[in-house]
């Protein structure tokens, strides 16, 4: 973690989250293989909207729901502290990349609720793809206790109304939807948000780089400069 205060280094031209004193933390959790602009402007709208004092960043180590990631861990661990080097809100959290068990979000939420208190208002912060897959997560409904959630939409896609969203999920969400990031409390509501669209994905990436295409200003340049020290995703 970066252990910068965010309150002492923001830049003036990160005026919009610095108006006024931000107390809530953002989790952000995925693959990240490779990290890349979707990720960033997920973390970065959301923070804007909710007023997050900081984003978190946690790179999972062996994700449970998925096959094995393609770069090591270690990689995919410096890659976004690369890609979030010089954002003073934003953290790398690399608990789940240093266990030797699956990750799972209710267990890191429940690590850092420990450490941050009962008190602290936690969002987790996600893509909708992975909120409507939310109830095969593990113990899926405890996150609700842990956390708020906040869910980037695309524009004009009705989540609630959609087709993919299972009926335990949709009364989940009727019941806990604000309007807003001035939820009260520090868990328990869900937040829907449209996002700036970026059809940017990591497998799109991962292809394109091991046919030797480009991804230039699909990610930053950090990123795609250790890709290619490193030799990661089948480039030469
Ligand atoms: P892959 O293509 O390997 O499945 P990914 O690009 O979807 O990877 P993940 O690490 O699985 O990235 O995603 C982490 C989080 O970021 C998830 O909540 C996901 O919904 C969200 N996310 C990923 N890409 C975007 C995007 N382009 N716009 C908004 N959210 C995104």
């Amino acid at each position: 973690m970066s252990g910068n205060n965010p309150a002492e280094s923001s830049p003036a031209h990160r005026s919009p989250l610095t108006a006024h004193p931000r107390h809530a933390i953002g989790v952000l959790g995925g693959t990240f293989d490779p990290i890349h602009f979707g990720h960033l402007r997920l973390a970065e709208e959301m923070a804007e909207a909710i007023g997050l004092g900081e984003v978190r960043f946690i790179p999972a180590g062996q994700p449970p729901h998925r096959a094995a990631p393609h770069a090591a861990a270690p990689h995919r661990l410096a890659m976004v502290r690369r890609a979030v080097a010089g954002n003073p809100y934003f953290a790398v959290d690399a608990r789940e990349v240093d266990s030797p068990r699956p990750s799972y979000t209710v267990d890191t939420l429940t690590a850092l609720r420990a450490e941050l208190g009962s008190k602290q208002p936690l969002w987790l912060l996600l893509g909708a793809d992975a909120f409507l897959g939310l109830t095969s997560w593990h113990a899926w409904r405890r996150l609700f206790e842990l956390a708020h959630i906040a869910v980037a939409a695309r524009p004009g896609a009705q989540l609630l109304q959609s087709d993919s969203m299972s009926d335990e999920l949709r009364r989940e969400v009727s019941q806990r939807h604000v309007a807003d990031g001035s939820a009260a409390g520090p868990a328990g509501s869900v937040l829907l948000r449209q996002m700036t669209p970026l059809d940017i994905s990591a497998t799109a990436i991962r292809h394109t780089l091991a046919r030797q295409g480009s991804v230039r200003y699909l990610l930053p340049d950090a990123v795609l400069d250790y890709i290619h020290e490193h030799h990661l995703y089948g480039t030469a």
